[in-house]
């Protein structure tokens, strides 16, 4: 199955998509984490990314499209993937529909989590990830049951990202609605948006996008 998670920073694109990768067995395409895999390489495209990123504003769509097109045909990506964080803008959603017919694939669904501006910034500015193995956490709403271990892992060293700060959410917010938000109607003309509550519980959430699955797969 092949998959869209949208949705503004902080709507739980990340939390959800690593849930449906461990349940599925389909493979999680985060063009964010790997964004910063090539920044903390020091490769050519993270050099380029590295003050996009912290101002809060988009990566160009060359390098993006460029990116996920060498992904999607990896072998993890077999039994389908999830994207999340991409597409983020109206070319990038034209590139992946050009992309997808190339190699005879379809999007099952997109969904769409749907989440208050003033919601954000406290999922934002509370956010953290274990170091070792990559499970994200939330100082108020999904702390480590032991304070200072992962639950996943054990691991006890934990990162913040640089973008994650009260003052640059609002660029992302900013970019989310004049750049992301009109995908939306890309999607809707194609009969595969499906709108979900991003504001409720984790696992309340989680349920609505089985209840979702269970209707297109
Ligand atoms: P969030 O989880 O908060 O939505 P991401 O981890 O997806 O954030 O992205 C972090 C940053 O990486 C974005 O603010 C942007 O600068 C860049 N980025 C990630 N995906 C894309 C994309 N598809 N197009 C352009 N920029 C992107
Ligand atoms: P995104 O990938 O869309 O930027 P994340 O999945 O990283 O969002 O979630 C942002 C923060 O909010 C994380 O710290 C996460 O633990 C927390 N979070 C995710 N979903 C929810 C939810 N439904 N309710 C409360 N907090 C949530
Ligand atoms: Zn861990």
């Amino acid at each position: 199955m092949n998959l869209i998670l949208l949705g503004p920073p902080g709507a739980g694109k990340g939390t959800q998509a690593k849930r449906l990768q461990d349940r599925h067995g389909i493979a999680q395409i985060s063009t964010g984490d790997m964004l910063r895999a090539e920044v903390a390489g020091g490769t050519p495209i993270g050099r380029e990314a590295k003050a996009v990123m912290e101002a809060g504003q988009l990566v160009s769509d060359d390098i993006i499209v460029r990116m996920l097109a060498s992904r999607v045909g990896q072998p993890d990506c077999a039994k389908g993937f999830i994207l999340d964080g991409f597409p983020r803008t109206v070319p990038q959603a034209q590139a992946l529909d050009v992309m997808l017919e190339a190699k005879a694939l379809r999007l099952h669904a997109v969904i769409e989590l749907k989440v208050d501006d003033s919601a954000l910034v406290d999922r934002i500015a509370g956010r953290f990830t274990c170091g070792s193995c990559g499970e994200g956490y939330h100082d108020s709403f999904k702390p480590t049951a032991k304070a200072g271990v992962c639950d996943a892992c054990g691991g006890t060293t934990f990162t913040r990202r640089a973008d994650d700060n009260r003052e640059t959410v609002s660029a992302r917010l900013a970019a989310y609605h004049s750049q992301t938000a009109p995908i939306l109607p890309h999607y809707a003309a194609q009969g595969i948006l499906h709108t979900v509550d991003g504001m409720a519980d984790i696992d309340v959430v989680a349920g609505q996008i089985d209840a979702v699955l269970a209707r297109v797969g």
